[in-house]
């Protein structure tokens, strides 16, 4: 899905849409799923050939724990200030000059601001480093592989250290 800046006429326009998920174009490869229409809710404001954009990312994804393999819902909210400049074909990038250095710069190309490639990196930001389903989430059994979180299994980890050994035969007296 497109913004089509030649329509942005007025200097600040309220832009609201909802992405369905079909056309994000995950790959598969992707750590989530897209769950629900992702709302979008953008403030645009022009000057010039920039486009400032504003507002916020509303959205359900599911992404696989990080312990148990287990996929969960996960809501995001992503706060959007980036700076839209002009990438033109004779004037490479690393030309434009960026006065405006705590805000990050985001590149459109012809009349365009491609809302699912935003939607898509915004995602990827805002992926957690070690996602979990729970706080104290089980994981699963190394025996066994199951999920320590819905099933309690008899495997018994055959390795104990021997230095708390001394102190469990203390506890059980
Ligand atoms: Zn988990
Ligand atoms: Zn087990």
């Amino acid at each position: 899905m497109k913004l089509e800046l030649r329509e942005i006429t007025e200097q600040r326009v309220r832009i609201k849409r909802d992405l369905p998920p079909t056309i994000l174009g995950l790959d598969g490869l992707s750590q989530y799923r897209v769950v629900d229409a992702v709302s979008l809710d953008l403030q645009v404001s022009k000057d010039g050939s920039k486009y400032w954009l504003g507002g916020q990312i509303d959205a359900l994804l599911k992404i696989e724990c990080g312990r148990c393999l287990d996929m969960f819902e996960f809501k995001v909210k992503i706060d959007i200030d980036l700076l839209y400049l002009p990438l033109s074909d004779d004037k490479g990038a690393s030309d434009v000059l960026v006065e405006e250095s705590d805000l990050r710069a985001a590149y459109y190309q012809d009349e365009q601001i491609d809302l699912a490639q935003l939607v898509m990196e915004q995602f990827q930001l805002a992926m957690p480093m070690k996602p979990l389903c729970r706080d104290g989430c089980q994981g699963l059994c190394v025996m066994c592989g199951g999920n320590k979180n819905f099933e309690s299994c008899q495997c018994v980890e055959s390795w104990e250290d021997p230095r708390l050994s001394g102190l469990k035969s203390l506890l059980e007296q």
